[in-house]
């Protein structure tokens, strides 16, 4: 066993994997004690968009931290979470009015399965089936597992998951068994579809038209199902674009942010609705208010370091470095699929994902011996089960891109 005492997740402590000390990190690069330079090409868990360590956020969260560090936020509010708000308004589609915090992907979703419940039981009519896409994944808390995939990750604890009903993931050719399920399912009666626009993440990097989405979108509009976008992963340009939803000319009801809405800095999250759902929990009566609060719900250091993001994205050819790393990316691919054992191919903006071999999920013994194999030449890599994807900081140099794109040449070539 090891010296440290930290458990850490998603990592089988017995297998004695090593476990890098990182003592800082810059850009698309992280250093560790012993001296290495790391390509992150995973984003750290797909947070980090302009770079880690990026001076304009690092500079609010230092100025926000000596000001006013922390506030309870039922019946008080603070400056950096107003402006945060106003901001959100300003560049997310204006129909989502209504801006709700927390601190994590998994409990944007909580707070978005919690908002369309409400919804239904305030308005008089309880609805409670939540229809999910198959492969999808949400979170690791109970209601986010529960309208995610399940499978090995999740078996201790399925018996306390919420039932869903799963629609197929539309497959090439096979969208139209997804929206005559879809449509079928709303028929019997929902309270909402949660669903990842375009890219499912941890379910492989699967990605699916705009075209479907939007019929999707259309469907649930039809039979008046709440259409909740998890764009936790998707947003803040990593699929091209500010939301993948605008790709499908969609508005969701519900949409969930995460991860880069700090630039990746800190933990803040956000659920955005529309004005109905709000509507129907304002009134005098106490008991119909919006039952949903943590400790930490619109941080003012998450705040201020939100509100750094939105002013670079404001002040900054974002969505052009964007799209110079989507080329440079399709580059990289290209290169990868002309080796034989590459298969399936594919990208969406700055995402891209092959695989290798067969797919054994998630267990597959292939993916730590990937992973250490990508750790022995400096690039952090981490893929899931076969699937190998690279999702980097959009500051990402050529250099480094090269070395992470040659890595996983020579290791398609190896195994
Ligand atoms: N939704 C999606 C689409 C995600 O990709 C993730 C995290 N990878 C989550 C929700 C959960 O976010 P968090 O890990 O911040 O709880």
């Amino acid at each position: 066993m090891s010296g440290s005492s930290i458990w850490h997740p998603f990592t089988q402590h017995g297998l004695a994997e090593p476990i890098p000390l990182v003592e800082r990190a810059q850009g698309a690069a992280l250093f560790t004690a012993d001296g290495r330079r790391i390509v992150d090409a995973i984003s750290s868990w797909w947070v980090t968009t302009h770079g880690h360590a990026h001076p304009r956020i690092a500079a609010a969260i230092a100025e926000q931290v000596g000001n006013l560090d922390q506030i309870i936020f039922a019946g008080w509010t603070h400056k950096p979470a107003e402006t945060l708000a106003a901001g959100l308004r300003a560049i997310m589609p204006p129909a989502l009015t209504r801006v709700f915090f927390s601190d994590s992907g998994s409990t944007s979703v909580e707070v978005a399965l919690k908002m369309a419940l409400g919804y239904w039981l305030n308005r008089g009519e309880p609805r409670h089936r939540i229809l999910v896409l198959e492969h999808g994944y949400h979170g690791d808390t109970i209601g986010a597992m529960s309208v995610g995939a399940r499978g090995v990750f999740n078996r201790a604890y399925a018996p306390l998951l919420f039932d869903v009903e799963t629609i197929p993931f539309p497959t090439v050719g096979g969208e139209q068994t997804t929206l005559d399920a879809l449509d079928q399912a709303c028929r019997e009666g929902a309270a909402a579809l949660i669903i990842e626009p375009l890219l499912l993440g941890a379910g492989g990097m699967l990605v699916y038209s705009a075209a479907t989405l939007s019929e999707m979108r259309r469907i649930c509009a039809q039979h008046g199902v709440l259409f909740i976008a998890d764009e936790v992963m998707t947003a803040w340009g990593r699929t091209g674009t500010l939301l993948a939803c605008e790709q499908a000319k969609i508005v969701p009801d519900i949409l969930c942010l995460s991860k880069g809405l700090t630039g990746g800095a800190v933990p803040l999250a956000v659920t955005m609705a529309i004005e109905p759902i709000f509507a129907a929990h304002y009134g005098t009566d106490r008991s119909s208010m919006f039952f949903h609060s943590s400790s930490y719900t619109a941080n003012p250091i998450a705040c201020a370091a939100a509100n750094a993001n939105l002013a670079i994205w404001r002040e900054e050819p974002v969505l052009e470095r964007v799209a110079d790393l989507a080329r440079r990316q399709s580059k990289g691919l290209i290169m990868l699929q002309s080796q034989p054992g590459a298969i399936n191919g594919r990208q969406l903006g700055t995402v891209t994902a092959i695989e290798i071999g067969d797919s054994n999920g998630y267990l597959s013994t292939l993916a730590p011996r990937l992973m250490s194999f990508f750790r022995e030449r400096d690039v952090l890599l981490r893929p899931l089960g076969n699937t190998v994807y690279v999702m980097p900081p959009y500051c990402i140099s050529d250099e480094d891109l090269d070395l992470v794109y040659d890595s996983i040449a020579e290791a398609i070539a190896s195994m």
